[in-house]
């Protein structure tokens, strides 16, 4: 499995990510927020299917640009899928016309920009050659983690979220887990922003960290760009092996 976490940076390749999308073997995308910027072009087109995490606009900025950019007229377009409090702010506050041509009614009228799936936690949805499961997450908006599984390996997307154990759970009882992209938003020094906005510092990313196997890798998302160095000088001094900064636009293969 091919992992980028996609860059949203304009100009030099920066190590802060300010919004946030991975993508998988270049045809799945986690959250949208940077897929509508993604260059050269093709590796838009690339992509099939988008599951988004949760409605916040670090998560979803660029996907009304993206469904826009790739629309061709067809039978074919990205199926994007979402819990339902997801898909009620993509029709109500998204794609409404106001913000954004209601891309959801002309989808049912021509041909479609986009085909919205309804997300449950823990009900699998299976793909070609990959399955993946959402889990409800603990964030301030319903929220999913996903694992996401191929025949030999799995990998689980842990953002947004405060305290969480059920994602846990699930991801124990996962064969061939090789990594966990885990959120670690603010440093120890402000978990009390971290606890009300429903986030991770080290301290509880660490607990998370310690109960995994020593052979899953973790990787970091969501540092927020101003606390960057502290948080890292916060993981840094916890010693977590296995423990790896997330570095946008470099491809991780499990
Ligand atoms: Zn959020
Ligand atoms: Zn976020």
């Amino acid at each position: 499995m091919r992992i980028e976490l996609v860059p949203s940076t304009v100009g030099e390749q920066a190590a802060k990510q300010f919004c946030i999308a991975a993508l998988v073997n270049d045809s799945l995308a986690i959250d949208a927020g940077t897929i509508g910027m993604l260059w050269p072009f093709e590796r838009q087109l690339q992509i099939q299917h988008v599951f988004l995490t949760h409605s916040h606009v670090d998560h979803i900025a660029s996907l009304p640009l993206f469904l826009d950019s790739i629309y061709q007229p067809g039978p074919t377009c990205p199926a994007v899928y979402a819990c339902p409090a997801t898909v009620k702010c993509l029709r109500e506050d998204v794609f409404n016309d106001r913000l954004w041509p209601d891309f959801i009614r002309l989808s049912a009228e021509e041909s479609p920009f986009l085909k919205l799936q309804t997300l449950t936690s823990e009900t699998t949805v299976h793909l070609p050659n990959m399955t993946v499961t959402p889990v409800a997450l603990n964030h301030v908006v319903p929220t999913m983690g996903f694992v996401v599984q191929e025949e030999n390996c799995a990998v689980g997307f842990v953002s947004d979220t405060n305290r969480t154990d059920r994602i846990w759970e699930v991801l124990a009882q996962v064969n061939n887990l090789k990594a966990v992209f885990l959120e670690c938003s603010f440093p120890d020094s402000h978990r009390w922003l971290a606890d009300k906005s429903g986030h991770l510092c080290p301290e509880l990313f660490a607990e998370y960290v310690r109960q995994l196997p020593a052979s899953v890798k973790v990787i970091t998302t969501h540092l927020k760009p101003c606390f960057f160095n502290q948080i890292t000088d916060d993981l840094n001094r916890l010693q977590l092996p296995n423990v790896e900064i997330g570095v946008p636009g470099q491809c991780y293969e499990f």
